[in-house]
């Protein structure tokens, strides 16, 4: 059999090196043909030089000229979207609002999309879902949670008429158990160090104020169809259970590996079938306990304000999303306290303004209408 063409938009994060490292792993499964970059090209080149994609991206215009010396193989293009085309499966790894463009041109093109760039999914729902009809298009979550509820739907004929509850886990991050008193004064070195999970800065801090689970319960809702009303979110600090389906006969189905995001990435290429390589296998001579808690809605708000985005719809997500973008940025130069980051989130989302939804422009304007107001709302 022919290896699977994989393309790789956002090949230098976190996301993206993993998924290099799945297909080394998998030798002569998959074959690598587009990989794309922001600035990043010493990683570029290095990738680029191993793999031998046909395709390059940097969106930096300032770096093209020497990726393409560096690189006399490969054509050299400015834009993502361009990474689609000789691939049979791209992975979006692009990090932020950015990912929406590599999402909808994947599936326009009746391609597989691993999607690991959850704002294209939340902010964009209403352009992304009706693509998703396409034929050939298809979305396999790459986020441990989703690809998680991905393999629990599997084990029901009817998950539509036979799910009762999705319970999504969080580890809690850095500050779980701490009162919103104690989190006044926490410096972005101690908001970076998670504890289960090593991922890029604007996720990690994500993490901490539980908006990345915030995120992940929008995002379950517009890739599952769940209802809100049936998300849960339990904190569960060992990252092992990844997530779980509850059916109406009261069975609960979890999965759970060690934290390992070369797992989803790999389930995500290799879907339906399954790779050969194990990544975050568990020794169960070493894994003692699982415990789960309820999530402190009260500290961490940006949990209980994304539901409310979610129940919102329609370009409240992408609102929500936008303020946060705004938000972390802030507090990652200094500029903001971690507390104010739900503060910022807030009160963006009580002056949300509805608008059209239809087009990719539509969902952009939205974006960036929420960013001015995300900017206005900002504490000096
Ligand atoms: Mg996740």
């Amino acid at each position: 059999m022919s290896p699977v063409r994989v393309a790789i938009a956002g090949s230098s994060g976190s996301i993206g090196t993993q998924t290099l490292e799945v297909v080394r792993a998998e030798a002569g499964r998959y074959e690598v043909v587009a990989l794309g970059v922001g600035s990043s090209v010493e990683v570029l080149i290095q990738q680029a030089l191993e793999f031998r994609p046909q395709v390059v991206a940097v969106a930096d215009p300032s770096r093209r000229a020497e990726v393409a010396a560096a690189l006399p193989f490969a054509e050299v293009v400015a834009d993502f979207a361009d990474l689609v085309q000789p691939a049979d499966v791209v992975v979006n790894a692009v990090v932020g609002f950015a990912g929406l463009q590599v999402t909808v041109r994947t599936l326009r093109a009746g391609k597989r999309l691993a999607l690991a760039n959850k704002e294209s999914l939340i902010a964009g729902a209403p352009v992304v879902q009706p693509l998703r009809s396409v034929p050939g298009a298809e979305l396999v979550p790459v986020d441990s949670e989703h690809c998680a509820v991905h393999q629990c739907l599997r084990s029901s004929a009817f998950p539509d008429r036979e799910l009762s509850r999705l319970v999504i886990t969080a580890s809690g991050g850095p500050f779980r158990g701490r009162t919103a008193d104690d989190l006044a004064e926490v410096a972005v070195e101690q908001a970076l160090a998670h504890p289960t999970w090593k991922m890029g800065p604007k996720i990690t801090i994500d993490s901490s104020t539980l908006m990345n689970k915030g995120l992940e319960v929008i995002e379950a809702h517009e890739l599952f169809g769940t209802p809100y009303d049936l998300i849960e979110v339990v904190v569960h600090p060992q990252s092992v259970v990844h997530s779980m389906a509850e059916f109406t006969d009261g069975s609960t189905i979890a999965q759970l590996s060690m934290p390992d995001m070369r797992l989803p990435i790999g389930y995500a290429l290799a879907y339906p079938a399954r790779i050969g390589t194990p990544f975050g296998r568990i020794d169960w001579s070493t894994l003692r306990r699982l415990d789960f808690e309820p999530p402190d809605t009260a500290t961490f708000r940006c949990l209980p304000l994304a539901y409310a985005a979610g129940r919102l719809g329609s370009t409240a997500p992408a609102w929500l999303s936008a303020a946060n973008e705004v938000a972390v940025d802030a507090f990652l130069q200094g500029r903001i306290r971690w507390h104010q980051i739900a503060e910022v989130n807030e009160a963006t989302l009580e002056r949300y303004e509805p608008s059209a939804d239809s087009t990719v422009d539509d969902i952009v304007a939205a974006d960036a209408r929420a960013r001015v107001v995300a900017q206005e709302v900002l504490p000096r």
